[in-house]
């Protein structure tokens, strides 16, 4: 089996695929970063091929076809497993039938009842969003987060073998309480989730916690000689391992005080201290 070595040094490739709304980055000949560059999420999905099953890590936002952009990659049947419930990481999983997600009251409440559609185009499919156009056969008055079925409910540190990928998963709640991270043993490569990312950590929202945030960190520095890369969920896909140390001083210098918040307010109207440190952020509530 390839080692991440050679991901490290490993010039990702855009490739040509038929599609309108995602795009598609070649990380290696087992991986592939899939993208929504025209949403305020810049959501991205891993596909990673194993020997005769491929492993969809998180399905985006639900407005394109996740799973024709899917087929153009891999013939091989698909593992979907979410990293945490928040609407833009499993808005297409109605459209695979094996699901694996963290057993959390909010991953089974979501999997029984979806998102109701109020819900779900206040929070993603609403024009301030999106870069036009929608894509062609999207239609928003219809869009919807049906129920789902998950095969597989996961607990912190359970052991996956999925083809011949060995995974183990870790428990890492801050942004969101049932939000998990999915070590590849195989390839050395670590799947943060919305923890480690260039960019904003949002630990402002309903149900994150700086404190938590820290800890999980420290959980995955337990960890750090068993990774190379990290792959996050959002912004731009495949960073150096480093951002595991700066995120974890960043969080302790928010919770210490020694780091000074600006109060802003999101998208969606909820306000947050958000602490800056260049690379990285972490917006915490407002008021504490
Ligand atoms: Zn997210």
């Amino acid at each position: 089996m390839t080692n991440a070595h050679h991901l490290q040094n490993n010039k990702p490739q855009d490739i040509a695929i038929n599609d309108d709304w995602f795009d598609v980055l070649k990380i290696s000949d087992y991986l592939f970063a899939i993208s929504e560059p025209r949403h305020y999420e810049h959501t991205v999905v891993y596909l990673l091929l194993g020997s005769d099953r491929a492993i969809l890590i998180d399905t985006g936002c639900g407005i394109g076809n996740l799973r024709r952009v899917v087929e153009q990659l891999t013939s091989f049947p698909i593992t979907v497993v979410n990293t945490h419930t928040h609407l833009d990481h499993l808005g297409s999983n109605h459209q695979f039938s094996e699901i694996m997600m963290f057993d959390h009251p909010r991953s089974r409440d979501l999997s029984s009842n979806g998102a109701s559609r109020d819900l779900l185009h206040w929070e993603l499919h609403r024009e301030e969003l999106v870069i036009p156009p929608w894509p062609r056969d999207f239609h928003i008055a219809e869009s919807a987060l049906p129920p789902f079925k998950v095969s597989r409910w996961l607990k912190h540190d359970d052991v996956l073998e999925i083809a011949d990928i060995r995974f183990r998963v870790l428990h890492t709640p801050g942004e969101a309480p049932d939000h998990m991270c999915l070590l590849d043993q195989t390839h050395r490569i670590l799947f943060s989730g919305d923890i480690l990312l260039n960019g904003p950590v949002w630990s402002h929202l309903d149900g994150g916690d700086v404190g938590e945030l820290r800890d999980s960190y420290e959980r995955l520095m337990r960890r750090v000689n068993e990774f190379d890369v990290v792959m996050p969920s959002h912004n731009t896909p495949c960073q150096n391992k480093d951002l595991l140390p700066l995120e974890l001083a960043a969080s302790n210098d928010v919770l210490s005080g020694k780091a000074q918040p600006q109060v802003g307010t999101d998208l969606w109207g909820r306000r947050y201290n958000k602490y800056d440190f260049g690379r990285i952020s972490i917006l915490s509530k407002y008021p504490q």
